[in-house]
């Protein structure tokens, strides 16, 4: 198997995984992957089109924000482009509107320092970016801004972008923003949580680091 036809195959994997972790219903959200040694370029999932239907042809070449497949890219290709230029060490991204992301992103507030994991995501919160229309440039300026220094943000009424280094680690991502943001939800049902301080987040990271260099895994 070429080695194209391999990021495919596992695209479309990961695309289904998200699925069948329940961050995306129907036709909503859609993911990418850097074609390794094409730059900036990326494959990325078609507009529209369920996941159960999904085959690796369908997916779409975006080279220079030229196009190159049978179907239509996704309507926020250019949220994925702008953020595989924005973060070179970027090699996948998932947009998904999984639900406790999603009322979270209603209130349009960052996800505070209320757990130390928030440290896997690059800072102390994970923002949320301004509003705008789905598949605009807005959308994908606002995104850009509220990842700076960041692997994920929330998107005001509309649900999450993550990048990670490679497939898995976007959808390990993924997953672990979503949970964090039910556990935040239901934390708030007791009560205003207790949010941890900078130095405490930065002991995490610490520890994180810590941890990378035991293990030899990035965290
Ligand atoms: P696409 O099917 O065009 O990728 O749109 C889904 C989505 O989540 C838009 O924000
Ligand atoms: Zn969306």
């Amino acid at each position: 198997m070429s080695a194209v036809m391999d990021a495919r195959t596992r695209l479309v994997a990961t695309f289904r995984a998200m699925a069948d972790a329940g961050l995306n219903h129907g036709t909503s959200g859609n993911a990418s992957v850097r074609l390794v040694g094409e730059g900036t370029a990326f494959l990325v999932t078609p507009s529209g089109r369920p996941v159960e239907t999904l085959a690796p042809e369908d997916l779409v070449a975006i080279r220079d924000g030229h196009a190159d497949g049978a179907l239509e890219p996704s309507s926020e290709w250019r949220l994925h482009a702008d953020l595989y230029a924005a973060f070179p060490e970027a090699g996948a991204i998932l947009h998904a509107h999984s639900s406790f992301a999603t009322a979270l992103a209603c209130r349009r507030q960052d996800l505070p320092a209320f757990h130390y994991l928030l440290a896997l995501f690059g800072g102390t919160t994970v923002r949320c970016a301004d509003y705008a229309t789905f598949g605009t440039q807005e959308l994908s300026d606002a995104a850009v801004a509220a990842m700076d220094g960041r692997r994920a943000c929330l998107l005001a009424n509309h649900g999450m972008v993550v990048h990670g280094r490679d497939l898995a680690h976007a959808l390990l991502l993924a997953v672990q923003l979503e949970t964090l943001c039910e556990q935040y939800w239901r934390a708030c049902q007791l009560g205003e949580p207790v949010l941890l301080t900078d130095a405490e987040m930065a002991a995490a990271q610490a520890q994180f680091d810590r941890y990378a260099r035991l293990t030899g895994n990035p965290g």
